[in-house]
């Protein structure tokens, strides 16, 4: 018998997962009626130089998959039924407005995400105040960037996740990564850390596992979760007593480095080194190399950031950087590695709860009346600051907010305390949550919308360098699902602003944020689409002629008086001590095989395949203390609800200390058990460090 013969649809695409945002070509073969598919990195990629992680390899799976939602989907005696658009869209805001008439304007939140395109997370901070009149509006960045974006602001007067182009890390002679595993949640831009190592780089790793980044390290620093702030203050106070502080660039660039040395003097090294973890000969040993080194560069990552204290704790990594006086020159800055797809663009635009476009504040008279012009409303109708992210939840179990819409995320799992927060959303009077797939965050709505993939989604997305890049929709969404920013249009219009809301294409929505950002921090006025059809564009970009900033910060930082701020050093305890109910320290994060919530990634068979279930990582000597077994299911515990998890024991991990993945729902959650405590400074939740017991499930 003749088959057909294969015919191939070749479609240039971005990986929809973390922040280097590699390109790829995605070969869609179709032999009779079978698809197959297969993902090809971009060689002419300038991040990712031709590479694909796992996960980029595979993303395309969950986009085929049948569990996609292909209809507006109706809540009915607890059972879905698929209904129209015109009548999801007129159902959604009867509930709005009947919502607000009896409890105000307030009454209703908006929840965004991190792997929103630029236009979508403009638009839905534009929706929330504009159409919804709401100040509560937040996004799930605030348990990723808020740390390292509220430290940068304050440092450096400017947010920008790495100071400097990925191209310079080669030439850096010393590299200090704290917190971050980026062999495992960005993969593919460790061949720059590998070739730095190859030219003689020192790479010096601060992480309590010993993680597959950690095996790139010379120098692995393994300290206790939560003490990253005594590993600074050490290496700090070895580099002033050492002399090897940069004097010259501290008198001419920058303010408070006297008060901070004093303090730093009364400090020991050897009370330091105990309370972290780490000898005091390894510190020493960092300082010298660091201090040495002539280029260089700090990285932080979210082991340094999610935490009660995690603005401080950046705060004293920048100080390193600044008393070294290794910044604004080549191969030496500060970097915070950004984790979700479009976390550094999904903060600048205005779906944080103080923020309004353009890296602009929301309690800024000046920036108010700017994008109060752009939006064509009053100044006096734009809502002031609301409350982060885990605090909408608490507002809704409280019963202050009786509504809210939930873009492109899953708190239910990505929240910390999670039996709360289901608990909290369970109690609104009404729920609409816009995704592909029925994630456990969307299993509670009493309605929910359909929405694009990365295949089928145009719109811009700003990597973790601060590189902004096109992202083209190659397919139609499947079914009546539509583009998001479509979507917001129809409500926002429904609700009564249809000029506001008179997009017709994600370009149209840029083309109004580039106006919005303009002056602001985040300038993207000079990127346009056709510039960006050629090669992404760094910010600060203000005019179309402008080359773009790869490098910040040579000549002056971001504050009125061009110098960057020292911050005293702070000693934390930690928030929640091991005890003796509670006697082991759990910290959590990723892994390679998955992304965020899993929502995405556990639809991907080949991703599932690898990982299929979470594994609790423990010390042997720990497990032989706890009765616990390899491969066994067994029982976590911490004040705030219990997991059920099977254990991987290993020797990679300190004996105080137990890991878990977060990619996991319901049972599996490893957010059941977490700690809720705030940042004061940036409302960062305690997501790296709380105590915990262990039991084997089943008592033998
Ligand atoms: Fe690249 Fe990150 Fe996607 Fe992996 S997950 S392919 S490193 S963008």
């Amino acid at each position: 018998v003749q088959l057909e013969k294969a015919k191939e649809n070749i479609m240039p695409a971005q990986c929809p997962y973390c922040s280097v945002q590699c390109s790829m070509e995605l070969t869609e073969e179709r032999i009779v009626t079978r698809k197959r598919y297969k993902a090809k990195p971009n060689k002419q990629d300038p991040v990712s130089q031709g590479r694909l992680c796992i996960k980029g390899a595979n993303a395309h799976q969950h986009v085929m998959t049948d569990e996609r939602i292909t209809s507006p989907l109706l809540k009915i005696d607890g059972e879905f039924s698929p209904i129209s658009w015109e009548l999801a869209i007129e159902y959604i805001t009867e509930q709005f407005k009947a919502i607000q008439s009896v409890y105000g304007n307030d009454a209703v939140g908006v929840y965004g995400g991190g792997s929103l395109t630029n236009e979508e997370a403009y638009l839905l901070g534009k929706f929330a105040r504009v159409a919804i009149k709401t100040k509560h509006i937040d996004y799930n960045g605030r348990f990723c960037m808020s740390a390292a974006a509220s430290a940068g602001n304050a440092a450096f007067g400017i947010d920008r996740g790495l100071t400097n182009s990925l191209s310079e890390i080669p030439d850096a002679e010393c590299i200090i990564l704290a917190g971050t595993n980026i062999a495992e949640c960005q993969p593919t831009i460790v061949p720059y850390f590998r070739q730095a190592k190859k030219n003689g780089a020192f790479i010096i790793v601060i992480d309590p596992r010993e993680t597959a980044t950690a095996k790139l390290a010379d120098l692995h620093l393994q300290g206790k979760p939560g003490m990253d702030a005594y590993i600074a203050n050490a290496i700090l106070k070895v580099l002033i007593d050492e002399g090897y502080t940069d004097h010259h660039f501290i008198q001419q660039q920058t303010t408070g480095f006297a008060a901070l040395t004093e303090q730093l003097k009364q400090l020991d090294l050897h009370e330091l080194a105990a309370c972290s973890g780490v000898s005091a000969e390894q510190l020493q040993l960092a300082a010298k190399k660091y201090g040495e080194a002539k280029t260089g560069f700090v990285f932080t990552a979210r082991g340094v950031e999610q935490h009660a204290n995690g603005y401080e704790n950046v705060r004293q990594f920048i100080n390193l950087v600044l008393a070294s006086g290794k910044i604004g020159k080549h191969a030496c800055g500060y970097g915070a590695i950004t984790g979700q797809g479009n976390g550094q663009g999904g903060r600048e635009h205005g779906q944080k709860a103080d923020q309004l476009p353009g890296y602009r504040s929301i309690e800024n008279e000046e920036h108010r009346n700017y994008i109060a012009r752009i939006w064509g409303i009053d100044e006096a109708d734009l809502p002031r600051k609301g409350v982060s992210a885990y605090e909408l939840m608490e507002k809704a179990e409280q019963g202050e907010l009786s509504a809210m819409f939930i873009m492109g995320s899953n708190p239910v799992v990505s929240n910390p305390n999670a039996v709360f927060v289901e608990k909290a959303l369970k109690k609104l009077k009404f729920l609409v949550v816009v995704d592909m797939f029925l994630s456990e965050t969307a299993r509670l709505a009493d309605i929910i919308l359909p929405s694009s993939s990365y295949l089928e989604d145009e719109g811009t997305m700003t990597n973790l360098e601060g590189r902004v890049v096109l992202r083209k929709a190659e397919r139609k969404p499947p079914g009546e699902a539509k583009h998001d920013w479509e979507i917001l249009c129809s409500i926002a219009q429904a609700l009564g602003k249809p000029e506001a809301f008179a997009f017709s294409s994600a370009e149209d929505i840029f083309n109004e944020l580039r106006l919005a950002s303009r002056g602001g921090i985040a300038d993207y006025y000079g990127i346009t689409y056709d510039r960006l059809k050629e090669e992404g564009v760094f910010w600060p970009c203000p005019e179309p002629q402008h080359p773009g900033t790869p490098r910040l910060f040579g000549s002056s930082f971001a504050h009125p008086d061009g110098k960057a701020l020292f911050y005293p050093a702070q000693q934390p305890e930690l928030n929640e001590a091991p005890a003796s109910d509670y006697p082991l320290l759990l910290t959590t994060g990723r892994i390679m095989d998955h992304y965020l919530s899993g929502t995405q990634t556990r639809r991907s068979p080949d991703l599932q395949k690898r990982a299929k279930e979470p594994l609790l990582e423990i010390h042997p000597d720990t497990a032989v203390e706890f009765g616990i077994e390899d491969n066994a299911l067994l029982q976590l515990r911490s004040r705030r609800g219990s997991t059920v998890i099977r254990s991987k024991i290993t020797d990679t991990i300190r004996r105080d200390t137990i890991f878990a993945p977060f990619h996991w729902g319901d049972l599996q959650s490893i957010n059941r058990v977490t700690n809720p405590v705030l940042d004061p400074v940036c409302r960062m939740p305690e997501f790296k460090v709380c105590s915990v017991t262990i039991s084997p499930l089943i008592d033998k």
